[in-house]
């Protein structure tokens, strides 16, 4: 459930760790309740609505794990070596195995069904073969090389929890498991707007005073790689109250979640917290002590969640990161939360100012004698620089009481992907 919240826009409010900021951005969100049904090929990224229990044991049934030879364990009487006829061939997908003629040996390849009577298998590389028959010296142990039906996953069982992304691997249990569809949420709608006068189109002209909109194409990638959200683009708003209003309130009617860049922060060309509180949304004005980040607006403008981000592209990129994008995570209905830091050191010094938790585009070329990756600082950290996130290899975390970083000092850093 997502709680009340008290319009708190505009007013100046106790600035708040980016962890108890997105603490408050994730209890405002609520999951989509819509699902659907998907066969497994298109399901890859997409979240479980629920549960799933195996629709067959896996595997279905006892099989060979190696190429080699069944055979019971109570005809290796006494020592070795020991000699046994083979008295029959079971290939992967052969139905017509017969019960192991007690004395014998079956010749059998992994996958194949384990014949009734034989409880154990042989790797054909401890065999030696004598025309039809076979020596080994070695002993076995029950069950050896046999893959019991069920051992991974009972008819029944719960392959799967509610609330996780479908990864291959998930997939693939699922298919091997004997399910050809799943339950997933609806994909989560996200509309996002860019606002400013000043904002152009790369491939336009650049009129004076103008810039190029880089939040735009940022954003819209980056939701676009997250399999459980569809975006819808409505391009760059001028900075006119009604013109925003009129849009955020058509965007907030048919998404789950819309998603500004620009306008938040007390300037007087900063419509977005005008025109929402016109639309009477439930606001939230975070002070978040974040760098790089400004106020940042989280709240509910109708049935949707509305998160206004910072302009600089830098601060609107940190601020969807670990602000936004957890929320997110909730409307899609995960329940897993990524963990995807590493240990690093810091290669560089920097005397900072205190108080806020602060996120460092860093680069790697080589790591400790603990393996832990020695990080170079990019860029000064100014929220309007793109070049520095551009070339990071991940985000370093410094912690907000951190007055001075020396080499060598411990921090966490964000491996960004590809
Ligand atoms: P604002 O939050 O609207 O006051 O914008 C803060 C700074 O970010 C200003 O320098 C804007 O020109 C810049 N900015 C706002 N939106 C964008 C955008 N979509 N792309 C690049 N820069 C932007
Ligand atoms: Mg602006």
């Amino acid at each position: 459930m997502a709680e009340p919240l008290t319009c708190s826009a505009g007013k100046s409010g106790p600035t708040l760790s980016v962890d108890a900021a997105r603490l408050r951005a994730v209890a405002v969100a609520a999951p989509v309740a819509q699902t659907e049904v998907l066969p497994l090929d298109m399901a890859c990224g997409r979240v479980l609505a629920a549960p799933v229990a195996a629709a067959s044991a896996l595997p279905p049934f006892d099989n060979s794990a190696m190429d080699g030879y069944a055979l019971r364990l109570s005809d290796l009487a006494g020592a070795g070596p020991w000699e046994l006829p083979v008295s029959q061939r079971i290939a992967a997908g052969d139905r017509s195995a017969r019960s192991l003629a007690p004395g014998t040996a079956a010749r059998i390849f992994t996958g194949a069904p384990i014949p009734e009577g034989a409880d154990a298998v042989v790797m054909q590389e401890n065999v030696t073969r004598r025309g039809d028959r076979i020596v080994l010296s070695a002993p076995s142990r029950p069950g050896q090389n046999i893959r019991r039906r069920g051992e991974d996953l009972a008819l029944g069982a719960q392959a799967l929890a509610a609330g996780v992304a479908l990864t291959p691997p998930r997939l693939a249990l699922l298919a091997g498991s004997g399910v050809p569809q799943v339950a997933v949420r609806r994909r989560v709608r996200v509309a996002i707007l860019s606002t400013g006068n000043e904002l152009a189109e790369p491939g336009h002209p650049l009129a004076p005073s103008q810039i190029y909109n880089s939040n735009r194409v940022m954003l819209r990638a980056t939701l676009a790689r997250l399999p459980w959200a569809e975006t819808t683009d409505l391009g760059i708003l001028p900075d006119d109250p009604q013109a925003i209003r009129a849009a955020i309130r058509a965007a907030a009617q048919g998404n789950d979640v819309v998603i500004s860049s620009g306008g938040v922060s007390a300037g007087e060309a900063d419509h977005i917290l005008d025109a929402l509180r016109a639309e009477a949304a439930e606001l939230d004005v975070l002070k978040v002590a974040i760098r790089p980040g400004k106020p940042l607006t989280v709240g509910r403008l109708g049935g949707s969640l509305y998160f206004g981000l910072p302009g600089n592209p830098y601060a609107a990129a940190i601020t969807f990161a670990q602000i936004a994008r957890p929320a997110l995570r909730k409307v899609a209905g995960l329940t897993e939360a990524p963990d995807a830091w590493l240990p690093a050191v810091a290669g560089f010094t920097y005397h900072r100012t205190t108080g806020r938790r602060e996120y460092v585009p860093v680069t790697w070329a080589r790591r400790d004698a603990l393996g832990r990756p020695v990080l170079e600082r990019l860029g000064q950290g100014a929220s309007a620089s793109l070049f520095p996130i551009a070339c990071a290899m991940g985000i370093a975390v410094i912690p907000p009481d951190l007055s001075v970083i020396h080499p060598g000092q411990p921090l966490q850093v964000e491996v960004l992907g590809e």
